[in-house]
């Protein structure tokens, strides 16, 4: 075998990034593979459309990687290597057909403004939940931040039961359990308001009625609330190339164009990788693999039947399109320039809307309305384009990753190169009802559709954005299978980390952090 490490890590992604740096700082070497040119895979930045228009490839907001464990550790030392935020104090608003919107500021008052305009009786719920706020987020942050072990879990369940009692765990049990739609129809009287929270469910796969995702309305509001959001200083990329440096310095490598073929392993135990070109590395402690669970089986040749087909059978959820847009200024938001203060603009118009598309998206179809984020990241950070310029960066949620038709009738391609251009108007004429003369406005568009985005990064299977559907199936202690969800396999020394393993996606760190803390021993 060419060159040996102590640790072989597959993929360039922030959660085997950040595992290499955890373990480079235990003193393992450290070499990490990425198969693409450029590493990052769902954290990166790039001139897409137009020289000097910088877009985030996939990730905009990077509030979880900032508000992590693993930055709360490592932040100094990447702030060293370059890594910058740029606080945004209006994170999230949404624009409504009626030309109304509703928005979360840091600034309460501002908040609870907009709510009130809809419905006081909502104002007062909202401010019921934040003065709640503080006393519920260790509890939920402790889950979500906890070892899937059993005595890890009996532990937050003995310490929850503490100081929380028997009704008030129930309760918390039971608010876990809940579609969106029931705590949002159980808290808030006005629909817009509903569907103001409910679109953070349609970022990962919770539509509004799907079990188990009430949670997650419920954290991004009350985050957005306390601490607004964090984007990265010229680009999301901030956080890969300080990562890289981080760990260079430390003596580890990181390679791009170097394809993983092949997990080597013999007896039951994990000897290094094999790289496309022929290349054998040698891991003499682990091999991590931040692929997509169905890769795995692949990869490996084969572990044991049960194990193959729990990652083969590991479910991925709709895709996303996304639409990267230079500006020449910014869109005319028909509800009111208050709308050009926030870094994300919602067009998702109702809880029922939300369903439908997640639906119609679901069963292989193109979604007649779909789902639209509008991040405006240049309102906060005017780096990422020429003066007085802007980007725009438009998810369109849901996408099939298989077009098997359209829900509107009117688009006949079930190939998506055909499908890509039609289905962005579509996206591009919802937005310009909501803000006339964007189209004029366009300087410069790059469409990625949903394969696009899997050929780019292999990870996420039919433009699937989460690496993984998080329903409750596939979730906590089922992350991405039962009994493996700390990422371990049936070979010794062979771990499976990122999205797809618990706490699952998101640019928090969670599956790398967990994973190297505990192969280093703390
Ligand atoms: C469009 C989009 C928007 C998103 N927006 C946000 C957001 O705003 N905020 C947020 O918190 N999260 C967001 N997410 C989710 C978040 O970015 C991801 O969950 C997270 O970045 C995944 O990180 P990861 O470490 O699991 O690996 P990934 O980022 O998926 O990277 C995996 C890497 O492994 C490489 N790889 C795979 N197989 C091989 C192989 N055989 N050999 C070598 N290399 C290989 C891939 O090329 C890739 O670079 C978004 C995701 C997408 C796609």
């Amino acid at each position: 075998m060419a060159e040996g490490f102590d640790a072989v890590l597959i993929g360039a992604g922030h959660n085997t990034l950040a595992a290499a740096l955890h373990l480079a700082a235990k003193g393992w070497r450290v070499g990490v593979f990425e198969q693409s040119t450029v590493a990052g895979g769902a954290v990166k930045t790039g001139d897409y459309t137009l020289p000097g228009f910088r877009h985030d490839w996939a990730a905009m907001n990077l509030s979880l990687f900032a508000g992590s464990p693993f930055f709360k550790a490592y932040g100094e030392e990447l702030a060293r290597h370059g890594c910058a935020f740029v606080p945004v104090n209006r994170p999230f608003a949404s624009s409504f057909a009626d030309s109304t919107w509703a928005g979360v500021s840091t600034d309460k008052v501002e908040t609870l403004a907009s709510i009130r305009a809809h419905s006081a009786k909502d104002a007062a719920a909202w401010e019921t939940l934040c003065a709640g706020f503080g006393a519920e987020a260790p509890h939920l942050f402790g889950l979500l931040g906890a070892p899937m072990r059993f005595r890890a879990l009996a532990y937050f369940m003995f310490k929850t039961l503490r100081a929380k009692g028997v009704g008030g765990t129930l309760d918390m049990g039971r608010f876990l359990l809940s579609s969106p739609r029931a705590w949002l129809e159980e808290t808030f009287e006005h629909p817009h308001v509903r569907a103001m929270l409910g679109a953070w469910g349609m970022h990962l796969d919770f539509a509004p009625d799907v079990a188990g995702g009430a949670m997650f309305p419920y954290l991004e509001g009350m985050a957005g609330q306390a601490f607004g959001m964090l984007i990265g200083q010229g680009g999301a990329d901030t956080v890969t190339r300080s990562l890289i440096a981080a760990i260079e310095a430390r003596g580890g490598v990181v390679e791009t164009r170097a394809k993983v073929a092949r997990i080597l392993h013999q007896g039951g135990k994990a000897s290094g990788i094999e790289l496309l070109d022929g290349r054998q590395i040698a891991a003499r402690r682990a091999v991590i693999a931040g692929v997509a669970p169905r890769a795995l089986p692949r990869l490996t040749g084969g572990t044991t039947p049960a194990f193959d087909r729990s990652m083969e059978d590991f479910r991925h959820a709709p895709g996303t399109m996304m639409i990267h847009l230079a500006m020449d200024a910014l869109p005319d938001w028909r509800a009111g320039a208050d709308l050009q203060r926030f870094a994300y603009v919602h067009i998702a118009p109702s809880l029922d809307q939300m369903a439908r598309t997640y639906q119609q998206a679901a069963a292989g179809m193109l979604p007649d309305e779909p789902i639209l984020v509008i991040g405006q990241p240049t309102v906060y950070d005017q780096s990422r384009a020429p003066d007085g310029k802007h980007v725009l960066w438009v998810q369109v949620r849901m996408a099939p990753g298989t077009v098997k038709g359209d829900s509107k009738g009117e688009i006949t391609a079930t190939d998506w190169a055909e499908a890509a251009a039609p289905f962005a108007d579509r996206a591009l004429a919802i937005l310009e009802t909501h803000a006339p003369g964007t189209k004029a406005k366009i300087l410069g568009r790059r469409i990625v559709t949903p394969l696009e985005l899997e050929a780019d990064n292999p990870n996420l299977v039919g433009g699937d954005q989460v690496c993984g559907s998080h329903h409750l199936s596939q979730h906590f202690l089922f992350r991405p299978a039962r009994g493996h969800a700390d990422g371990s396999t049936p070979i010794t020394n062979l771990h499976l980390t990122g999205a797809a393993v618990w706490p699952g996606a998101g640019t928090g760190a969670g599956p790398g952090f967990l994973l190297a803390r505990h192969l280093a021993g703390s």
